[in-house]
Order: structure tokens, then sequence, then C-alpha cells
């Protein structure tokens, strides 16, 4: 299967999974954004709901199934750069028997904090989900990160004793997102 593929099943699946309150505020993203016709992300969504986005209106029924393809859209961004491994992992647990995936991940950048390949660019305030560091492209050990109010050597050691990067993001690291991206210093995939 190739990998585009194989993230498009994958987000029908997810979709189906998505609980109410997630699938409602994943709706609002895209009213609360104010898209315009020129972006790419509009691309893959049917004309209705195009035209729908760029009013900005957002609607008062969320579970309305017309609206899936807005969150489908935003279920297959969440799988970028996600190992072919995990693809495999996921579709094999959802009974998709998966032996290989063709195409290569989206390259990423590797956390400076947890050194995970969970960021999509570098140094552009991307907070990373496996454990919540905040990339200001702050590199060095011992200089204080502003949006992070610590620095590497104190979120590396956080990370260690309680697995985020500082106790108030404890709650808020996703607990999957290790499987789902390339482990510091892992071979290729
Ligand atoms: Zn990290």
């Amino acid at each position: 299967m190739h990998r585009e593929q194989a993230k498009q099943e994958l987000a029908g699946w997810l979709l189906k999974e998505l609980d109410e309150q997630s699938r409602r505020e994943r709706i609002a993203f895209w009213f609360f954004c104010g898209f315009s016709e020129a972006d790419p992300q509009l691309a893959a969504l049917p004309p209705a709901l195009r035209m729908a986005v760029m009013r900005g209106v957002e609607p008062d029924d969320t579970a309305d199934p017309d609206l899936d393809p807005l969150v489908h859209v935003s279920l297959v961004e969440d799988l970028y750069g996600v190992t072919n491994a995990y693809l495999v992992q996921a579709l094999n647990q959802r009974g998709i028997t998966v032996a290989q995936i063709e195409g290569n991940p989206e390259p990423m950048f590797a956390c400076p904090c947890c050194g995970y390949l969970s960021l999509s660019s570098s140094a552009s305030y991307e907070i990373c989900s496996v454990c919540f560091w905040e990339d200001d492209g702050v590199r060095d050990e011992h200089t204080v990160s502003g949006p992070n109010q610590a620095t590497l050597a104190t979120a590396r050691q956080n990370l260690a004793e309680f697995g985020a990067c500082d106790l108030a993001s404890v709650d808020r690291v996703d607990r999957q997102a290790r499987e789902r991206y390339r482990a510091p210093e892992a071979p290729g995939d």
C-alpha cells in the first residue's frame, strides 16, 4: 500500500473512533482560522464545504456527516511525518492487513528536548507532541527558553522523571506519540 493511501485509510478509521468533543474542536478550527481560496488545505474539500469554510460561519450541528471531510483532512494532516512502521501497526490493529508501505515519511526534525523526529519544522515554535517542549530555536542546554520558561537541561531531566518537559504538561502530552515518530538514534524506516 502506498503511504498516502495508508494515511487516508487510517484517518478514515480515526474519524469513526473520534469522540464528540475532539470532533467539535477539529471542525471549529476550520471556521476559526479564516482560510481563503488559495490555501492548499482547502483543495481536498468538496466545493460546498470549501465555500462554507471561507464564509467562516461555524455550523450548529457538528455531528452532521456532511462535515466529515473537514475532520478527515485534519486527521490526515496529523499523520504527517509518522513512521511507516506506525501506519502498518495502526492499520493491522484495525484488521487491515498491510505488510509494507511504499513511500518515505515526510521529512521531520528532531525535538531538541526528547530527540524524537516529531517536528515538521525547526525553530518555529512548534510544540512536540512527545514531550511538549516548544521549539523556539534554543539549542544550548543552559539557556533559558522563553516560551518554555526553562532550560533544556531541566526539561530533559523532567522528561526522564515524569514523561514531559515540565510538570504542567504531564496531562497534555500525547502518550501514543512515541509510537508515531522515529525515536532518537533509531535506524531509518
Ligand atoms: Zn520532544
